[in-house]
């Protein structure tokens, strides 16, 4: 339910609105906008009163929210949410692009990748630590040490990390080396690891799974946003379909959607959803046209040897000119790069 407060509502009438709505056992998220309050609830709110009093003083209007999805539903919080990874804000005017190799395969590596992509204007680093590979003969990253490699590449570079976590026990040994979480599209309905990165206060990217509908994603993010961790990024990375030409298929409309049902950021992956590099640079300028907050883009200085994710991997220069098109494509949008 919410509930829009009139005009000039003082905080102190706020608070006893609160107060006399938890008698109902529902928890009161207000959220303060520069012209209106609106007040959050959620829980079961089907025995509070809509006609007291006590409500009908300071309430301009009263709607039911029918998604499932609460906390992560844009009629809950109209403005758009902008994450901060770092000092890197995401979900605002400035498109920011995240790139990186798929897994980290050593210091040099990583740190020769990170000055590259910065120098194309990339804003966050991202590589593989631990890395869920389909096959179990596959290299399934270099885990802890990973980490520390990427902590290396950050401070050469200044770019805040993200990078992959696959297990709920690993919280603790990602916190202080990690900027932003990311949440693998094999993990999305992984409730426990969702459960402890919702007690978290570390910026969460989240992928959308191979075969999950937009509720199911936005249900996962709710996950993460009800045990109190509001930064969540929402990540379209390409769906399962007839189609085989293609790694996934890259679902565009995801985009005006998600953004119309929530008020989260939503970047695109155009790597995973195609599979092969010379398609990143189209699927990246349809993302941007389509209004993507963001991309996620691996780079690798040697992509035909690279551990994990070669053929979808771009070269140093194809990165650094997809990101000059990408710019002048974002002032035609009315956004920045
Ligand atoms: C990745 O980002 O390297 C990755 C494994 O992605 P996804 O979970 O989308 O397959
Ligand atoms: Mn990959």
């Amino acid at each position: 339910m919410i509930i829009v407060l009139k005009n000039g509502t003082t905080q102190e009438e706020i608070n006893k609105i609160s107060g006399w709505l938890s008698r109902y056992n529902v928890e009161v998220c207000p959220i303060v906008g520069a012209e209106t309050t609106i007040l959050g609830v959620v829980g079961d709110t089907s025995s509070i009163d809509r006609n007291s009093a006590y409500l009908s003083e300071y309430v301009d209007k009263i709607m039911k929210v029918q998604e499932p999805y609460k906390r992560a539903n844009r009629k809950m919080h109209p403005e758009d949410t902008l994450v901060n990874v770092g000092g890197i804000k995401i979900g605002g005017k400035k498109i920011v692009v995240i790139a990186g190799p798929c897994s980290v395969e050593g210091e040099e590596q990583i740190v020769d990748i990170a000055r590259h992509i910065k120098s194309s204007g990339a804003a966050v680093i991202r590589g593989g630590a631990w890395k869920p590979r389909t096959s179990p003969y596959s290299f399934q990253g270099l885990k802890a040490e990973g980490l520390e490699l990427l902590n290396i590449a950050k401070a050469e570079t200044g770019l805040p990390i993200v990078t992959e976590i696959t297990n709920p026990m690993h919280v603790e040994k990602f916190i202080g080396k990690v900027d932003c979480f990311q949440v693998g599209a094999r993990n999305m309905q992984n409730y426990e690891l969702l459960i402890e990165l919702g007690k978290a206060r570390i910026p969460v990217l989240l992928k959308r799974g191979f075969s999950n509908t937009l509720e199911e994603f936005l249900m996962s993010a709710e996950y993460i946003l009800s045990g109190g961790n509001e930064n969540v990024i929402l990540c379209e990375r390409g769906i399962r379909t007839n189609e085989t030409f293609t790694r996934n298929t890259l679902d565009i409309s995801a985009i005006p959607a998600l953004k119309s049902l929530s008020h989260l950021p939503v970047i695109i992956d155009p790597s995973h959803a195609s599979g092969m590099a010379w398609m990143v640079e189209s699927l990246s300028m349809a993302a941007i046209a389509a209004g993507a907050d963001g991309l996620m883009i691996e780079v690798h200085n040697d992509p035909k040897n690279a551990l994990s994710d070669g053929a979808q991997s771009l070269t140093y220069e194809m990165f650094d000119s997809t990101m000059k098109k990408l710019k002048a494509l974002a002032a035609v949008v009315d956004r920045e790069l």
